[in-house]
């Protein structure tokens, strides 16, 4: 009874801790691989994001580095990544100043020239729009087609034929200082091709290629944009300028056209990838309600950032904002992966730490139980033993009968019994005392037993009467051993005080029949043995 408790309070406890191992070793491996995902997520996003600028390109570099598995520093590597994404827009907006400044320059001598009302009116406009309009791509793109129509109808001006306009063109462009010598210079200049383009040529180019040297050019399109530098650098002339002018807008319109692209297939990616991650998220949601809870807090996190993006997204064309935003949300979701990551580990640690007490627990436990059952055992010995001899007892005797009787029935195999008594014992406790009694038992006793086979079984029936189970053995074959064990005990040398004594025993032995009660057996053996004790002693008997 007290062992069969022990050992399932054993099994129970060790159920538990396996379980508990398994589950911590699924939450272990469900943790590194969303860690794995999400940098995978974060290196397809800076790889997206890249093309902007060489620096931002380096702090995008090192920042994949930082997220290969077992990298650290990916905190510092951030802080970077927003200093040069803070520098590139600085350098942008300082880029900007210069071509208002240009712009503006060329709107005041615009305005001192007699253009027509509507004209004027326009030139003062988009000048007026430029401050704004320069923060951002798609304002660059709306400042030049504006200074394009500009330029353009300053070109086809009504009522200036070709030499009127060439004077008027030279009444433009001439510095403003030469102006009192107008008149002559306009006559001087009438046959010019380029009528006094020269003067603000320079300017023009100037201008341009500032513009084309804006550090938002993608790197793709920079040959591109040097080889428009070029044109432009070999001089200008009044000809080309039309052209090039298009062509400028053309490349600008791409480079923005790229840029958005870019972006969109940035951002589109991005979505993706966040959605991959909170499916992630949502899917390792399972067993315990604190694991639950972490994991729904980051999976609204990053939802919050995607609808943040979105919004983004489609509430404004600018790239600049856009850039800060999606680096913002960045920072926000790899700030919100490390506290999951940090706080995942402290719940490992929690775990381990009740996993050590379960462990200690289970080690006080299972020694107790070996303990326990080493009690039991020799309790159980003990009742199953007798003590003087170290042989089964009686009640051994009928347990080892039975299971030799359903073998003999189940297999149909011979069983023998044979019983042995010594021979006048009452003689050796008179003579010699109990003592030296209890030590010819004990003596016979391992004489027996040494000279038996395994199989064959042996029990103190009771005072010096012995029982012997012989299974496969016919009655012939175990009144040979019966001789045998006989003969061994005569023969042992027995003293006392230096006195050789006689001892020995006699055998009944008979063998199951089909059908037979044990008791009828044991008499039949009982019967043989009296036999025997009454044909002399020292013999054997089959009964
Ligand atoms: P027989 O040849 O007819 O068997 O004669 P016997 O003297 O052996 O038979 P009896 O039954 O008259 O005596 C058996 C004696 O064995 C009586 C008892 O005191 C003694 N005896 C029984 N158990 C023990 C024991 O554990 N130790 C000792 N020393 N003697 C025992
Ligand atoms: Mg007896
Ligand atoms: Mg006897």
């Amino acid at each position: 009874m007290a062992e069969g408790t022990g050992a399932s309070s054993a099994r129970r406890w060790r159920d538990k801790y396996l379980d508990l191992l398994d589950s911590h070793e699924k939450l272990k491996t469900s943790t590194e691989q969303q860690h794995d995902q999400m940098r995978r997520g974060l290196v397809m996003v800076s790889l997206l994001a890249e093309g902007q600028s060489g620096s931002v390109d380096k702090s995008l570099g090192e920042l994949r580095e930082s997220l290969k598995p077992g990298a650290t520093g990916m905190t510092r590597v951030l802080d970077e990544l927003e200093r040069a994404v803070r520098r590139f827009e600085e350098q942008n907006a300082a880029q900007a100043e210069v071509l208002l400044g240009q712009l503006s320059d060329a709107a005041d001598k615009l305005s001192r020239c007699p253009l027509p009302r509507p004209l004027m009116k326009r030139v003062k406009t988009v000048r007026k729009s430029a401050a704004k309009e320069l923060q951002t791509w798609s304002g660059y793109i709306s400042q030049l087609q504006s200074w394009m129509q500009i330029m353009g109808e300053l070109a086809t001006l009504e009522g200036y034929d070709d030499a009127q306009s060439s004077k008027w063109w030279q009444k433009w462009f001439k510095p403003n200082d030469d102006a009192a010598n107008d008149e002559e210079n306009t006559e001087d200049s009438s046959d010019d091709t380029e009528p006094g383009f020269s003067h603000i040529a320079s300017e023009v180019s100037e201008t341009l290629i500032s513009l084309l040297s804006q550090p938002v050019i993608p790197e793709r399109l920079t040959y591109h944009a040097e080889s428009l530098k070029k044109r432009l650098q070999d001089g200008l002339n009044w000809y080309e300028l039309v052209p090039l002018l298009e062509d400028t807008t053309d490349f600008l319109l791409q480079c923005l056209g790229n840029s958005q692209t870019e972006f969109e297939q940035f951002l589109q990616s991005l979505d993706q990838r966040l959605k991959a991650i909170q499916i992630l998220v949502t899917e390792a949601s399972q067993s315990q309600s604190e694991r639950r809870r972490a994991r729904l807090d980051l999976d609204s996190m990053v939802r919050e950032q995607i609808a943040d993006i979105r919004s983004v997204v489609t509430g404004s064309g600018d790239l600049g904002e856009l850039g800060i935003s999606v680096r913002d949300h960045l920072t926000l979701i790899v700030q919100a992966m490390e506290k999951y990551q940090q706080d995942e580990e402290e719940r490992e640690q929690r775990l381990e730490a009740k996993l050590a007490i379960l462990q200690e627990r289970l080690n006080e436990m299972e020694a107790e139980v070996k303990e326990s059952r080493v009690a039991i055992e020799e309790q159980k010995r003990l009742a199953t033993h007798d003590n003087l001899t170290g042989l089964p007892n009686r009640e051994a005797y009928q347990s080892r009968l039975e299971e030799e009787l359903m073998r003999r029935h189940r297999y149909g195999n011979a069983l023998s019994l044979a019983i042995c008594d010594v021979d006048h014992f009452k003689r050796i406790n008179d003579g010699y005392g109990h003592l030296a009694g209890d030590k010819v038992l004990q003596l016979i006793a391992r004489s027996l037993r040494k000279n038996l086979r395994d199989i064959d079984f042996i029990a103190r029936y009771g005072g010096e009467e012995f029982v012997i189970l012989m299974p496969e053995t016919s009655v012939d074959d175990a009144m040979v051993v019966a001789e045998k064990l006989r003969h061994t005990i005569e023969a042992s040398p027995f003293h006392f005080k230096k006195e050789r004594v006689p001892i020995t025993i006699s055998f009944g032995v008979t063998e199951f029949l089909a059908l037979e009660s044990p008791d009828t057996v044991f008499d039949r053996a009982d019967k043989a043995l009296y036999r025997a004790k009454e044909e002399g002693r020292n013999l054997c008997h089959k009964g």
